[in-house]
């Protein structure tokens, strides 16, 4: 029944591939996505959408609303990318092309057509089907920035009653994998440089305190709980000269729990460490926050409404030629062998949620509105996000094929629910039992988004 309104996918898929392509072709990192927020941004008010840019103190972040009242439902769309990983499209071997090393390695450009296909496909609906409205939320900074986050802080997800996302992927299935809520800080070490030969007494090495915070964390673990990660890199060595004593010194740490309430614990534990490597070597130790996700809240309703959904749009069929393009990437990784098909041609069901160690900032968009994201297959098997060879096929065929399914699959579950105010409701009961005890934005309010100043 939903036909009619899906095929508009079809219709504007010359414009939905173009956007896809020119986000491709402008690649951005982290709050500096102004060409592409833009692209996105034009078409969305040129399809007759009330666009809102510059929201939640983000200058790439918008909202685009067609629509109004309830229910109110929301499609969210990516568009950053990663740096070094400059990369020449639909070729397969790894070869640059000039401009900046940045490149779109987790399919963020597709993301953001795909939505915007999701998008169109529902106000067609919505014009001939009454009251309601959609939402196409511009997210920026997910790499590397916590966009979503700050957008939930400022409140931008409320009232909104089911978003439906989805991600570049290789495989057909809505996500059911748990995101752990994780804090990312910088400690400084600050000593007292001397030379190190002739008077080291009177030198307090900052050095010597990351080292030892570093050891302290790394006897930590073996003392939490085995779903917790520690992760670490020193960002300032405090010098390159061994004879002078390091007057400062960095580390930066990531903690990850199943839950936020789980990272403040393991974090305090973690504070304590840096606090201890300071007090054995006689320096002073401060830290920020960089920034935090919570842990994702998964809606099994939306799950099964988004898997039949899926289940009702032919997966997409590769040519010849895309079969062989996949090929020879998968070629290029080090497979043990190679999968039996190129693209992923089955679709899963919701199964039952595996341990996970990745974090994602849509995880705090879960917290303030029912979410579910669908994995949708753009990429060949076995060839990972955030690769050369992700870039690669962001501008191929297939992705194309599967990034305009991903646009059907997602207007596909909102029309569902749209028609059926039990199953929303039922979405939305399940959401207020599993975030009872309120949303905490895990950013402390002083912190602000890294925007780069012009
Ligand atoms: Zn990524
Ligand atoms: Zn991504």
């Amino acid at each position: 029944m939903f036909e009619t309104y899906l095929n508009e996918v079809d219709r504007r898929a010359p414009e939905i591939c173009a956007v896809s392509d020119g986000i491709w072709d402008h690649a951005e990192i982290a709050f500096g996505e102004k060409v592409s927020s833009g692209i996105l941004a034009d078409a969305l008010e040129k399809a007759g959408f009330e666009v809102t840019r510059g929201i939640a103190g983000i200058p790439t972040a918008f909202r685009a609303t067609y629509g109004a009242g309830k229910p109110a439902f929301g499609v969210l769309a990516e568009f950053d990318a990663l740096q070094g990983l400059n990369q020449a499209p639909c070729v397969t071997e790894k070869k640059t092309i000039p401009g900046p090393d940045i490149g779109h390695g987790c399919g963020h450009n597709l993301f953001a057509g795909g939505s915007l296909g999701a998008a169109l496909a529902v106000k067609a609906y919505l014009e001939e089907n009454g009251a309601g409205s959609i939402t196409f939320f511009g997210c920026p900074a997910e790499e590397n920035g916590a966009g979503k986050v700050y957008m939930a802080r400022a409140g931008v997800f409320e009232g909104i009653d089911a978003i439906v996302s989805w991600h570049p992927e290789k495989m057909y299935m809505p996500r059911t994998r748990p995101a752990l809520a994780l804090i990312t800080i910088s400690y400084a070490f600050e000593g007292v440089s001397a030379h190190a030969g002739g008077s080291p007494h009177l030198g307090r090495s900052a050095l010597d305190a990351v080292e030892l915070m570093n050891v302290g964390a790394n006897f930590l673990r073996e003392h939490m709980e085995t779903t917790c990660r520690v992760h670490y890199a020193i960002t300032d060595t405090g010098g390159e000269a061994p004879n002078v004593v390091q007057s400062h010194a960095k580390v930066k740490y990531i903690v990850r729990a199943l839950t936020s309430e789980k990272v403040r614990a393991l974090r305090a534990r973690v504070d304590d460490i840096a606090r201890g490597a300071a007090l054995m070597t006689g320096t002073k130790v401060s830290w920020q926050v960089e920034n935090a996700y919570s842990e994702l809240i998964t809606i099994p309703t939306l799950q099964q409404t988004a898997y039949e959904a899926m289940r009702d749009i032919p997966l997409p069929v590769p040519t010849a030629e895309e079969n062989a393009f996949g090929r020879a990437l998968q070629k290029t990784m080090p497979l043990s062998e190679l999968p039996e098909t190129v693209y992923a041609e089955e679709l899963l069901k919701p199964a039952p949620a595996v341990a996970h160690g990745g974090s994602t900032d849509t995880a705090d968009v879960s917290w303030c509105a029912p979410t579910v994201q669908m994995h949708i297959g753009t990429w060949a098997i076995g060839t990972p996000g955030h690769s050369w060879q992700a870039v690669s096929q962001g501008k191929s065929s297939y992705a194309h094929k599967a990034m305009l399914y991903a646009s059907k699959a997602v207007a596909g579950t909102i029309m569902r629910l749209a028609e059926d105010p039990l199953l929303l409701e039922r979405a939305k009961a399940e959401h207020r039992e599993k975030t009872k005890g309120g949303y905490i934005c895990p950013i402390p309010d002083e912190i602000k988004p890294a925007i780069p100043r012009e």
